[in-house]
Formats: structure tokens, C-alpha cells, sequence
């Protein structure tokens, strides 16, 4: 029996000198956004946090910012390339860079933040997107979801798909291309020009986010409709890991850095939720003249297809790609007929 003890307590002793390399280990973080951005700003603070605290300090974060790094969609080639060890970003700005990084943030028509998370997790999403990543050298890891977002700040009302040709939109990345498909001008205008360009009328509309995100840039004052999503029914963000960085770190660092994504995960869709709340609350009773709006069908049906065009063009190109699209079609179909009778009809039915 002592000798069984003994031999146990000499394997645990090893185990742990094995996991602790007893090293110091000083990483360095290049974020999308500046740690001033809500809710995003604080999630990239509260990882760094959380990594340091439970690693007893053997990991050290430095995170920079784009006022430093000057590249907020340059993240996925920095980790890619070793010059940060870790990113903070949201798949979908590497489109351009690789088309099938876009599933993992969100996709017109695609799924609510709860069945992306859903497929994310136990659906073959996390396999996918591993599958995806490992071309770029880089580990990934979910970092939340901002939720579902609002179609945008609308100066007119949309009444037909011809109201949306020649419209002067603001709207990036794949959604930007479906509204361009229907015949939209895509803006690309930078953030800080945006209040100004709206209210000039050299946009007539633009998509942001959500209340928690748009308030601050006062859109609300200038663009009466606010209308209901369809280009980012989710959006998760995540967090990007160099693999060789990855790889050399002991056991108990690599269970740090994904335990401490999924804390900030979670935290991050509550408190984007959260601060939705609020600020649509103060919006609506300071801006009482703010009409919600959601497009009709037929402009909903005429978007759809248009996403859906471009989505079996790409899937044509790229058999991975295709295999994401399915895999994400799939599910949505059979997670949807489930959130119709829980969660949807629910509110249809108690909210009344
Ligand atoms: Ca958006």
C-alpha cells in the first residue's frame, strides 16, 4: 500500500514539474480594437487578466492597439507571421485573405448566436474552423459573441428592392456584397467620418452594430429608421494563438490560455447583451422619434438569394469551403425548427 502511495505521489511530482517549465513566459497581443471600443476593450483586458492570474504570473501579456500597431485587420498576419504571439480579432475581417474564415463570425441568413455556439461546439464547427487556422499557423480560440445585430441607420424608408438600388450604404465585408449585388453603392468611409457623411447625405445609410456599439456615434440623430438584421444574425470574436508559440508552451499554460477564452467568452455575449439593454433603453426614451423598422419581404427574400449566389460561387471554388457551407446549412435547418418552438415562440407567445 506504501508503495502504491509513493509511487502515486512520485508521478504527481512529475506531472507537475512536467506542466510547470518553470519559465516566464512574455507574450505579445495585437488587438482589432482599441481598448476604448465597448465591450470589446474590456474582454481583451480581462484576458490578459485571467491568463496572468492563473499562471501565477508565468505568463505575462503586453497588448497593443491599433494606435500602435497601426493594422486592426492586419491581426491574422501578424500571429501568423510570429511577430505578436496572440491576436484579438473577428474571423471574418480575413475574407479577403481566405473566404472560410468568415463562417466563424457570422454569415447573412446564417444562425443566431445561440446555434452558432451550438454548432460551434458540438456541431463540427471548432473542427472546421481548426481545420481552417491550421493553414495559417495559428490556434484559435472562440472570444464571445456580440450578438445579433441591427440592419443599420436608414435616413429613407425601405419599401421595395428598388428603394435599396443606387442607396448609398455603409455596410462592410460579405454583407456589404449582397446589398452590392442588388445594385447598393458600398461606402467604405472611415469610422471617424461616418456621423458626417451621413448627415451630409454622402451616405444615405449605414450598418453598424447594435445600440451598446452605435449610440456612441450618435447615428441615431441623423437617420430616423433603425431596421432589423440580416447580415450578422451573430458575431463572434476570437482569439488567435501562433502555433509554434502554442506548441512550445507547457500543458497547464495551454489549459490557461483556452480556459481563460472561454471565460471572457461567456462574459462577453452577457455583457454585450447587457449594455444593449441599457442603451437601447436611454436611446429610445431621449430619441422617442426613432421608428424601428424591418425590411419587407420580398427585399428580405431578394437579399437572401443574393447571399446565397455568391455562398455556392465560392463553395464551387474551394471544396473546404463547400464543406463548412454545408456543415453550417445543415445545421441551421435543423437547430432553426427547434428555436422556432423554445425561445421564439416563447417570446411571440409571453411578450404580448
Ligand atoms: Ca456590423
Amino acid at each position: 500500500m506504501r508503495k502504491i502511495l509513493a509511487i502515486l505521489m512520485a508521478m504527481l511530482v512529475s506531472t507537475f514539474a512536467f506542466a510547470n517549465d518553470g519559465k516566464k513566459h512574455k507574450l505579445k497581443l495585437a488587438s482589432t480594437w482599441e481598448g476604448t471600443t465597448p465591450v470589446l476593450g474590456d474582454a481583451v483586458k480581462n484576458f490578459k487578466t485571467y491568463v496572468e492570474d492563473m499562471s501565477g504570473g508565468r505568463i505575462e501579456i503586453r497588448i497593443d492597439y491599433p494606435s500602435k500597431h497601426k493594422s486592426s485587420f492586419g491581426i491574422l498576419d501578424f500571429v501568423k507571421s510570429g511577430q505578436y504571439d496572440l491576436g484579438y480579432t473577428a474571423s471574418y475581417y480575413y475574407k479577403g485573405k481566405d473566404p472560410k474564415t468568415m463562417f466563424f463570425t457570422a454569415l447573412p441568413f446564417g444562425m443566431t448566436p445561440a446555434e452558432l455556439h451550438a454548432w460551434y461546439e458540438f456541431g463540427g464547427g471548432k473542427e472546421l474552423e481548426a481545420k481552417v487556422y491550421d493553414k495559417h499557423n495559428i490556434k484559435v480560440f472562440s472570444a464571445g459573441d456580440t450578438g445579433t445585430q441591427m440592419g443599420g441607420w436608414f435616413k429613407k424608408e425601405i419599401k421595395s428592392v428598388d428603394d435599396l438600388k443606387g442607396l448609398k450604404v455603409r455596410i462592410p465585408g460579405f454583407g456589404g456584397e449582397v446589398m452590392a449585388k442588388i445594385g447598393s453603392i458600398i461606402n467604405t468611409i472611415p469610422t471617424g467620418e461616418l456621423y458626417m457623411a451621413l448627415e451630409m447625405g454622402t451616405i444615405d445609410a449605414v450598418e453598424w452594430v447594435s445600440p451598446a456599439f452605435d449610440m456612441g456615434l450618435g447615428f441615431h440623430k441623423v437617420a430616423k429608421y433603425y431596421y432589423t438584421g440580416w447580415q450578422e444574425p451573430s458575431a463572434q470574436t476570437q482569439f488567435f494563438v501562433n502555433k509554434k508559440v502554442y506548441q512550445k508552451l507547457p500543458d497547464d499554460l495551454k489549459a490557461i490560455i483556452e480556459t481563460a477564452s472561454s471565460r471572457v467568452a461567456s462574459e462577453l455575449y452577457a455583457k454585450a447583451y447587457f449594455d444593449n439593454i441599457n442603451f437601447w433603453s436611454k436611446m429610445k426614451s431621449e430619441f422617442p422619434g426613432i421608428e424601428i423598422k424591418s425590411f419587407p419581404d420580398d427585399v428580405m427574400a431578394a437579399l437572401k438569394n443574393a447571399a446565397n449566389e455568391i455562398l455556392d460561387q465560392e463553395a464551387a471554388k474551394d471544396p473546404l469551403f463547400k464543406e463548412i457551407l454545408d456543415s453550417q446549412r445543415s445545421f441551421l435547418a435543423k437547430a432553426r425548427e427547434w428555436t422556432k418552438i423554445s425561445e421564439f415562440a416563447y417570446i411571440q407567445k409571453a411578450s404580448k
